[in-house]
């Protein structure tokens, strides 16, 4: 037999921005039997998860659910409401909003891609190190008096940055232009950790994905679709079967799919759905501001830049830090997962090599943060990096002089 090493002793700290850590009570739901997708169970469940995961989106319109991972999410919500050749502005925060784009080109879109130029005195891009410039897209809108222009596309928490964006800002933007195009937001490691309110925020489709904030291992995928977008779909011309909203949402009304859907994912995703609305969302996204601002408070110690440079849209998923000039980041985060076994996302796309990426996501708690502070900070003297201070004396300082929202309901 094949000798995998995959299991040392005690947990892996899987400290990427997604797939985060997967809960046991979960998994064990996960476990249960595969059933008929056409019995009478199988309906009650996929009416549970359908409602339930409009309570996340926080949208009273319908959530497309998918057998696939965010890409493919991605794609539906471009195949739906789009015809070949239409112009889409999209607008770069990091690797991410850069791949959707590239994805528009491959299906014959015609997205054009605003950016904030240059680069700052760190060498890096300027627009990968803030979020979207929603008066960029209002300019841009108001040029465009012939109305060309059929949606705006941005990312909400871009995870290869550690950015968040303003969603309520840019659907100002495109109002206070005057102009009719959809609004589309990618929010795969956003949703259940970052706020977001889909119909709020007046977004056509949003997309996102089963490994981050929902805590589930990475294989379903989501579009909250608008009836405005649902509507665009009726007439949009690209080629759309698998993907086509109109049979999975008539087939949903009963709780089930034209096809067969990933039944333990769905088992999972009930089970992720009781936690966090047992929870409540308040209590979700105030967890995760706190345990991005007890990182921060690590990396502010360490005398490290964040690689956002922003502080009103620090993302609450994850923290990115970037390297001194010769460290190569990526150099550090093997030699961590290595000694340490402890793994940490990697630079992409404009910044290998030049960053890592710390997550404080889904199923985390103070300690195991202070954790992955204190096998960051090893690497980093390890490496030779100069350190301002300790980081882990700086996380477990803003841990204990802030009680969780949790502890904080338990004592009132
Ligand atoms: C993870 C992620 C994706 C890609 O999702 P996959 O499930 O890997 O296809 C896209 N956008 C953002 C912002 C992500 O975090």
């Amino acid at each position: 037999m094949l000798q995998l090493d995959l299991h040392p002793t005690g947990r892996h700290f899987l400290q990427i921005p997604g797939p985060s850590p997967v809960p046991d009570r979960i998994l064990r739901a996960m476990s249960l039997p595969t059933i008929d997708h056409r019995g009478p169970e199988f309906g009650a469940l996929g009416l549970k998860v359908l409602a339930g995961i409009r309570q996340i989106f926080q949208t009273r319109h319908p959530v497309v659910i998918y057998p696939a991972s965010g890409t493919g999410a991605w794609e539906a919500a471009l195949a739906n409401v789009m015809s070949p050749g239409d112009a889409v502005l999209m607008y770069e925060t990091g690797h991410f909003a850069t791949l959707w784009q590239k994805m528009a080109l491959r299906l014959g879109l015609a997205p054009e891609f605003l950016s904030l130029p240059g680069v700052d005195e760190t060498g890096l891009p300027r627009s990968w190190r803030h979020g979207v410039q929603a008066d960029l897209i209002e300019a841009r809108l108001r040029q465009d008096t012939d109305r060309k222009i059929r949606a705006v596309c941005v990312v909400h928490n871009e995870t290869s940055t550690g950015v968040t964006s303003d969603i309520a800002a840019v659907r100002r933007a495109i109002d206070a232009a005057g102009h009719p195009a959809l609004l589309m937001v990618d929010s795969i490691s956003g949703l259940a950790s970052a706020d977001y309110r889909h119909d709020e925020w007046g977004v056509d489709v949003t997309i996102s994905g089963s490994q981050k904030g929902l805590m589930l291992p990475p294989g379903i995928s989501f579009n909250a679709v608008s009836p405005k977008a649902m509507e665009r779909s009726k007439t949009a011309k690209l080629p759309k079967a698998f993907w086509a909203w109109d049979e999975i949402v008539e087939m949903n009304q009963g709780g089930y799919w034209p096809y067969t859907p990933n039944t333990n994912l769905l088992y999972g995703l009930s089970e992720s759905l009781d936690m966090l609305l047992g929870e409540g969302l308040p209590q979700v996204f105030a967890r995760h501001q706190r345990w991005g601002a007890g990182v921060r408070a690590a990396v502010k110690a360490w005398g490290l830049p964040t690689q956002c440079a922003d502080p009103a849209v620090h993302s609450p998923v994850l923290t990115g830090v970037i390297t001194p000039e010769g460290v190569d980041a990526d150099a550090l985060r093997r030699l961590i997962h290595e000694r340490f076994d402890l793994s940490l996302g990697t630079g992409l796309g404009k910044l290998k090599g030049r960053m890592f990426r710390m997550g404080h996501l889904g199923d985390s708690n103070d300690l195991t943060l202070v954790a992955m502070v204190a096998g960051v900070e090893m690497g980093l003297k390890l490496t030779g990096v100069k350190l301002a201070g300790s980081g882990v004396h700086a996380a477990m300082e803003y841990f204990a002089s802030h009680a969780a929202p949790a502890a904080l309901k338990k004592a009132a």
